[in-house]
């Protein structure tokens, strides 16, 4: 029973299961923030950490960074975020409502109050949050919560190349929060005030660009397909030249067929040697990097694959969710990746008042987890029918029960999720 997944079916599922809640709830919430659970971080952790991997523990061209979130306001001014880093806002003179212009349906109505012509010119709200440095409160000590984590590679360009002098093209890799004051969060943590992205600079010979980009567009849809995206449900959206921001001479979209319509997942963008001059040009200090063995000088072009967590992890649910019939009975599950999976492998004995049952269970159970740190579930709530579905909500690929016959034989159940199909082999083989 293939169904068309709403968004409430994910929001209702990530918090009942504790994937995901709504940030401060317990105070009514604050708008635009969430607080990930303890299978959220799992979850989203394999995801940042599978990212990691396959960009830079797995590639010999990229250096890793962490740089602080609070920078000084120079990167943001050098940047452009100071003066343009904003939305189109208006408000309703009805209801006084705010909302972000160019997401409207009908430009002309307030969605709130449903008045038509309310609303008057645009202002442009700058979406950094400011904040203040130090126990003075003056123009000086002004900064901000990053509204991305690239400036924070950029600033660290210079210093990547003095310790490592790495050979063109190479790439410096940050994943890390980042805070956008959005006029309107919406549609769960799609558009949140507070986000993690992954972004990566990739820094090449100016005549190098158009190759590197090609290079980027195949490894990000290598990513969707670890991430389990179906392929038809990316798109590649050439962003036209008047969408574009005016330092980048070509980018991508791609866009994921979420509940709430076809949205950017990530973007990938040719920004030329826009920041690197900006940052030069501010700072006094040269960015040009030096072609070994020769006298080449030139300050690099730069292509960014951009990725945000939420939206990714977003994709990887809606990718995943799945209902269909079990003995008659609605079954709701998530057909994770194994290799995203929080939990790999839930253990059970099949009764827990049976001592004997259970010891063995802790046996296996310790086995699991030392080889799959944090990634293995000690159940033993209620009947084994209520474990398997509880489970196969979280996404469970594996539950391992403990029986009778395990204490004559070693043998344990092995229950998977898609099929629901059970294997009875040795304990020993149950990682093989
Ligand atoms: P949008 O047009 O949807 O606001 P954007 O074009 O401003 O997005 P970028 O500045 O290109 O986004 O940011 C890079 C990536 O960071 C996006 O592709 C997205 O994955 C993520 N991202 C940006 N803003 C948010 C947000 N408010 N909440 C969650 N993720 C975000």
């Amino acid at each position: 029973m293939e169904k068309q997944v709403k968004l409430e079916d994910i929001v209702s599922l990530a918090k009942r299961r504790g994937f995901i809640y709504q940030g401060s709830d317990v105070y009514g919430g604050l708008s635009g923030t969430w607080d990930y659970g303890p299978l959220g971080v799992q979850l989203k952790r394999n995801i940042m950490n599978l990212w990691w991997k396959m960009f830079v523990d797995e590639r010999d061209d990229m250096y890793g960074v962490d740089a602080a979130i609070l920078m000084n306001q120079k990167v943001w001014q050098a940047s452009g975020h100071v003066d343009t880093f904003t939305d189109p806002l208006v408000e309703c003179s009805n209801c006084n409502a705010r909302h972000r212009a160019d997401k409207l349906e009908d430009p002309n109505k307030c969605p709130t109050c449903g008045k038509e012509g309310t609303f008057g010119e645009a202002k442009q709200f700058n979406m950094m949050f400011k904040t203040n440095v130090g126990p003075v409160d003056d123009e000086s000590s002004i900064s901000y919560l990053r509204p991305e984590t690239a400036q924070g590679i950029f600033t660290n360009y210079k210093n990547v190349v003095d310790s490592f002098y790495p050979d063109l093209p190479f790439g410096i890799a940050q994943q890390g929060k980042a805070f956008r004051n959005e006029i309107s969060p919406r549609d769960f943590v799609f558009r949140s005030r507070e986000f993690e992205q992954m972004e990566i600079e990739y820094f090449v010979a100016p005549d190098k660009w158009e190759e590197a980009f090609e290079h980027w567009v195949e490894k990000c849809k290598e990513w969707f397909a670890v991430l389990g995206l179906p392929e038809n449900s990316v798109h590649e959206l050439e962003v036209p030249d008047k969408d574009r921001a005016h330092y980048s001479k070509r980018t991508i979209d791609f866009d994921f067929d979420y509940p709430i319509g076809r949205e950017e997942l990530m973007g990938l963008a040719y920004r030329t040697d826009f920041d690197l001059m900006n940052i030069q040009n501010a700072s006094g200090k040269s960015m040009e990097y030096r072609v070994k063995g020769s006298n080449e000088q030139f300050v690099p072009h730069v292509i960014e694959p951009s990725f945000g967590v939420e939206r990714a992890l977003m994709a990887v649910l809606v990718s995943a969710y799945r209902e269909d019939e079990q003995n008659g009975e609605k079954r709701i599950y998530l057909a994770l990746p194994e290799h995203l999976a929080p939990v790999k492998y839930a253990v059970s004995p099949l009764l827990k008042n049976k001592p004997e049952l259970v010891e063995k269970a802790r046996e296996v159970y310790a086995k699991l987890a030392k080889e799959n740190p944090g990634r293995v579930m000690w159940d033993d709530n209620g009947n084994i029918g209520k474990r398997y579905r509880r489970q196969d909500e979280i996404g469970t690929p594996y539950c391992v029960v403990i029986d009778f016959q395990t204490l004559e034989d070693d043998t344990v159940t092995v229950r998977e999720r898609d099929t629901t199909g059970q294997q009875r082999i040795s304990s020993k083989d149950i990682m093989k």
